[in-house]
């Protein structure tokens, strides 16, 4: 949604065709962080972020399980212009959405089809539609139909673990601090908190370990009870909050192995179709956006036969970064979940990970994008 914006903000005409029929979210936060937020801001919507998110304070805080605190969370790039905020998702897409003019979404087009040739891109839906295009992104998340169409499809890696994700009204717990992200790490397991919709609900996410996977449905309802269980004995601000939990959401957690190509000819694509990666960076939305920038720059430079070069040279931009990020994401999971004999070494760990967020935050898609254009004389 984010590239359909980048792209119509820079003259490209675009349509967006979603499976379902009508766009909304499950209740569950996500982070925005600096190297996103900047691309928001630029293309007018981060008054919006800013009145429905959660700026995170300097008072966040990684602590071990029993409470003791760990080190400072990263909330700012390092010029601290830029912030971290915590979102609905659902608030998130209806920024997106509604920026975006009436006519560009279709909802109720279920892509089930593609073919291409030198002059253009058909696709086929499941309703029967079908629609012509200079160019296709396909970015329908991990379980890409799109995928397919460009490499060999590559199996989800299992992560062991499933996350459980829900959000509790603020008013429940009036004790809990306003604006700040928590996360409390122990064996095999880690938690964390964050406020989202203004402060008015609390999210968490308690990461958990299990095999109960089942391979065709990667979330399901899952059991407040057992999710207390699962923390019992840990800080008793954790025990206090899931004492509150009603209805809790759990995720089987997977990514993949970086794809080899992510580009066919006039298809390319973009956000978790092309690099799904684990949630312990944060990373997933934030990335898709950053596709979304340096993808509309290129292509708004690009006419019907020069697109497909344009493609080729958005991957070539973006591979390097995400696949580090991938990499970052799987690497944070096992720092907070592994069975360290000694703590003070995790705890360093965790300190000196700001040096990674840092690379993260401070990275600006559109401005790598220019110079990489400049480079090739575009
Ligand atoms: C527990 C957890 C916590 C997370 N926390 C964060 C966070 O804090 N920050 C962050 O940046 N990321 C986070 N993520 C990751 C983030 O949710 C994803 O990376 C992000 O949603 C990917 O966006 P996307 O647009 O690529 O794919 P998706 O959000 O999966 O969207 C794909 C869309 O394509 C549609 N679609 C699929 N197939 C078709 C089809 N055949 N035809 C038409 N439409 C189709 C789907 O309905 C959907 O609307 C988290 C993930 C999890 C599991």
């Amino acid at each position: 949604m984010f590239a359909a914006k980048a792209l119509l903000e820079r003259g490209v005409d675009v349509a967006v065709y979603e499976q379902a029929l009508q766009i909304g979210e499950i209740g569950a936060g996500v982070q925005l962080t600096p190297n996103s937020l900047r691309l928001l801001e630029r293309v007018g919507l981060l008054p919006e972020i800013e009145r429905l998110g959660v700026a995170e304070s300097p008072s966040s805080t990684y602590y071990r399980m029993d409470g003791t605190p760990v080190a400072p969370v990263v909330t700012t790039d390092s010029s601290g212009q830029y912030g971290v905020y915590g979102m609905h998702r659902a608030d998130l897409l209806s920024i997106l959405a509604d920026s975006l003019p009436s006519d560009v979404i279709n909802v109720g087009h279920k892509c089930v089809g593609l073919d291409q040739d030198d002059d253009g891109v058909r696709l086929s839906f499941a309703n029967g539609a079908t629609a012509e295009a200079d160019v296709v992104i396909g970015a329908d998340g991990i379980h890409s139909v799109m995928q397919k169409y460009v490499s060999e499809p590559s199996l989800p890696v299992d992560s062991g673990k499933v996350a459980y994700r829900g959000l509790i009204p603020a008013e429940k717990l009036p004790a809990w601090p306003a604006n700040t992200f928590q996360l409390w790490m122990g064996e095999g397991k880690h938690f964390l908190v964050f406020p989202v919709r203004g402060g008015t609900q609390i999210n968490y996410v308690g990461f958990v370990p299990s095999n109960e996977h089942a391979a065709e449905s990667w979330s399901a309802v899952g059991d407040p009870a057992v999710l207390a269980a699962e923390f019992a004995g840990w800080d008793p601000r954790i025990e206090e909050l899931l004492t509150q939990v009603e209805t809790t959401f759990w995720w089987g957690l997977y990514d993949r192995e970086p794809l080899q190509l992510w580009t066919n000819n006039r298809l390319t694509l973009l956000g978790d179709a092309a690099h799904p990666m684990l949630p312990h960076l944060g990373q997933g939305a934030n990335q898709s956006i950053e596709d979304g920038a340096a993808l509309a720059m290129l292509l708004a430079e690009a006419d019907r036969s020069s697109a497909p070069r344009a493609l080729v040279a958005y991957e070539a931009l973006r591979r390097e970064r995400t696949t580090a990020v991938q990499i970052g994401a799987r690497a944070n999971g096992l720092r907070y979940d592994s069975d360290y004999e000694d703590l003070g070494e995790r705890d360093a760990e965790i300190a000196a990970s700001k040096e990674f967020r840092l690379w993260v935050y401070d990275y600006d898609a559109e401005l790598a994008t220019s110079e990489e254009m400049a480079k090739h004389g575009r």
